[in-house]
């Protein structure tokens, strides 16, 4: 069994294990065929043979898993910030091929930030709405412009993990300001 150490590193996701979008499992991966003590357990997208497929986190990282058609996330890329350029090709490849995905009620989206693919660090919950990822607050409201101030601190009040108000936080690679979109579970 390979320790979380062993795990490889993601560019754009900050903290797999935390967000349980990888669990410890004994079961062989599909791709490479080994059983390397951990297993992805978060939706995958790709042709109708990947189905319900094992993939352990390495095929992901060293794009193993990509090579067989197979994707992590939403393909569309979700532009709210109008500041922002396009993704690049090699973002949106990182983001939808080599990147694990997370899961939301609507679908997820890669927020991008300074033109760049912004770094998942984790869905939040009220408390690191008011503390740790305060600085995130602003950008959950830019699709809101008509909400009124007692609106947004009501719902970020409401923030939890798994149920009703929901908010996932990102960070940019080149200006670390914290964004994040919110969605209802
Ligand atoms: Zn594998
Ligand atoms: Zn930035």
């Amino acid at each position: 069994m390979n320790s979380a150490a062993t795990l490889p590193k993601f560019e754009l996701f900050a903290d797999p294990v935390g967000e349980k979008v990888f669990a410890e499992r004994d079961e062989a991966c599909g791709i490479c065929l080994k059983s390397r003590g951990w297993l992805y357990v978060q939706p995958h997208y790709g042709p109708a043979a990947s189905d319900g497929l094992a993939i352990c986190p390495w095929c992901i990282h060293d794009g193993s898993a990509a090579a067989r058609g197979i994707t992590f996330n939403d393909a569309e890329i979700y532009s709210r910030f109008p500041s922002t350029n396009q993704m690049s090709a090699e973002d949106k490849a990182l983001v939808e091929q080599r990147t694990p995905g997370f899961e939301t009620w609507q679908g997820n989206h890669w927020l991008m930030c300074c033109g760049r693919a912004c770094v998942y660090l984790g869905e939040a919950d009220s408390t690191d709405l008011l503390g740790r990822w305060s600085s995130a607050v602003a950008s959950l409201f830019e699709d809101e412009p008509d909400w009124s101030e007692a609106e947004k601190t009501d719902l970020v009040a409401h923030v939890r993990k798994g149920a009703g108000p929901c908010a996932y936080v990102f960070q940019c690679r080149i200006c670390s300001q914290l964004k994040g979109f919110w969605d209802i579970h």
